[in-house]
């Protein structure tokens, strides 16, 4: 037998030496019901903090303005705002899962094979988030449950898992029924429990990373702290909520200034290497580094009253747009965030790194989504800008949103990438008349001849204007600009 296996090895063709391939990435998230930062600080948590050393932990990140379990969850699986998910209470009513799904689900559709599971200690994630859209989605009774069928599905060679979800009610079960608190004794003994609790679970992922070779990140975080016996309020006791993010490739890694828990969803799906419309990413060559941080520079220079944001359309009111960019805007206060070749992923990066530092615009206008429509659909581009205009109601809530149509592309009406645009376009429309401060404005007819035919004098590439193709933008815009930024005088 071993004659045979090591003629066999002998026999294969000798190439030039390969490198072993990458090991498997996997997530595991960890969510702790109702920990406060301080509490987890102030007790004796050993297998948490050493999680914390082998990555990066933020005690000042922040949860949902309603801090409560049913919005805060809905945030940290989904990765999406409370005003696009629409989950409001503990109720549920009105959720927009299907919409705006878990990361686990995001993960799930785009590869099938892989497996992935969920438990819950408290039912609704499972009944309302997890239920029906990943592999296994368990309701446990307590958290030795959790516990035990963590291990199980860590253990089984049958399925492979790719993706786990794990919830412990432990925290907030205490501190609602003693008080939340780094001086209230049982609070603390049960935050020391469930940290028991994952001590057994990374034990077994710990085991399968030796014998497979596996690459897991770890995520733990919380969906908000209390005071008295309570939580709900929006107040930074209730508010303030630590992150963590361990494991052998989250060395490097580091949360962003002012982490939120919507961070966690797009942190999973970067290790399992999923890119999409709606998951915030950089873009990694050096030019478009160097101009994110010289945006961010001007950002930080200069207040400003309209922000445009987008990408290479936007960006060439530096070039081809210069002379009507000095003639129609010179004289206000008006900064351009436009990066050529940004997808909407790149736009939401950039709006939660830096470009919007020091900046409350009263105005906004956009245009984003034309580089998306070689890879997307309609829909994943719609999602994308309705990403962009969620993270301004949220980081700007007093700017007025001027939506812009995507401007045409190619020759003719049948041309493909246009039709997807168009589709997206009609979409956004209806829905902005759903939104307050969305404005949409759709002038798309005057690039055009009468049969839909885009001339090259208008847009030279039949993709981006021509300097009279800026002085179209900036005439048929004025008058609704203007009466935006009046609202705000
Ligand atoms: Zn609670």
């Amino acid at each position: 037998m071993m004659m045979l296996f090591l003629s066999l090895l002998f026999a294969s063709p000798q190439t030039e030496s390969q490198s072993p391939p990458p090991p498997p990435q996997k997530v595991l998230m960890i969510g702790l019901d109702g920990v406060r930062p301080d509490a987890l600080q102030a007790a004796r948590t050993p297998h948490l903090d050493a999680l914390s050393e082998r990555g990066a932990i933020t005690y000042t990140g922040q949860t949902t303005a309603i801090t409560s379990s049913g919005p805060a969850w809905s945030s940290i699986l989904t990765g999406a705002r409370v005003s696009l998910h629409n989950v409001r209470n503990n109720a549920f009513e009105g959720k927009k899962i299907t919409t705006w799904p878990t990361w686990l689900a995001q993960w799930e559709s785009a590869h099938p094979e892989a497996f992935t599971a969920a438990v819950s200690q408290w039912g609704p994630i499972h009944d309302h988030l997890t239920q029906g859209t990943i592999d296994l989605s368990l309701d446990a009774e307590d958290q030795a449950a959790v516990t035990a069928s963590a291990l199980e599905i860590i253990g089984d060679s049958e399925n492979d898992v790719t993706a786990l979800f794990l919830h412990y009610d432990g925290g907030d079960h205490a501190g609602h029924a003693h008080g939340y608190g780094v001086n209230i004794p049982e609070y603390l003994a049960a935050i020391e429990s469930v940290d028991a609790e994952v001590g057994k679970v990374l034990q077994e992922i710990r085991r399968r990373e030796q014998i497979l070779h596996e690459d897991w990140l770890i995520l733990v975080g919380t969906d908000h702290g209390g005071t008295g016996t309570s939580h709900g309020k929006n107040i930074p006791e209730h508010r303030t909520v630590f992150l963590i993010a361990s494991g052998s490739s989250a060395e490097d890694f580091s949360w962003r200034k002012n982490a939120e828990v919507v961070d966690f969803a797009p942190a999973a799906l970067h290790h399992l290497g999923l890119q999409g419309s709606c998951i915030p990413a950089p873009r990694k060559d050096g030019w478009w580094q160097g101009r994110h941080a010289e945006l961010n520079r001007r950002a930080l220079a200069q207040t400003a009253d309209i922000l445009f944001l987008g990408d290479s359309i936007t960006q060439g009111w530096e070039g081809a747009g210069k002379k009507v960019w000095k003639e129609f805007y010179g004289n206000r206060k008006a900064i351009n965030l436009g990066i050529g070749g940004d997808k909407t992923e790149h736009v939401l990066w950039r709006l939660r790194h830096g470009n919007l530092e020091n900046q409350n615009p009263k105005v906004c206008v956009i245009m984003i989504g034309t580089n998306n429509s070689n890879r997307d659909s309609s829909d994943a581009i719609t999602k994308g800008v309705q990403a962009i205009v969620a993270e301004l109601q949220f980081s700007v809530p007093e700017s007025e949103i001027l939506l812009l149509a995507t401007f045409p592309r190619g020759a003719t009406v049948e041309d493909r990438l246009r039709k997807i645009n168009e589709a997206s376009n009609a979409s956004l429309r209806e829905w902005s008349n759903t939104q307050e401060k969305v404005h949409h404005i759709d002038f798309n007819v005057r690039f055009l001849t009468e049969t839909g035919v885009l001339t090259q004098e208008v847009m030279p590439d039949l993709l981006h204007p021509h300097e009279a193709g800026y002085k179209i933008w900036a005439t048929a815009m004025e008058e609704e600009l203007k009466r935006l930024l009046a609202i705000s005088e």
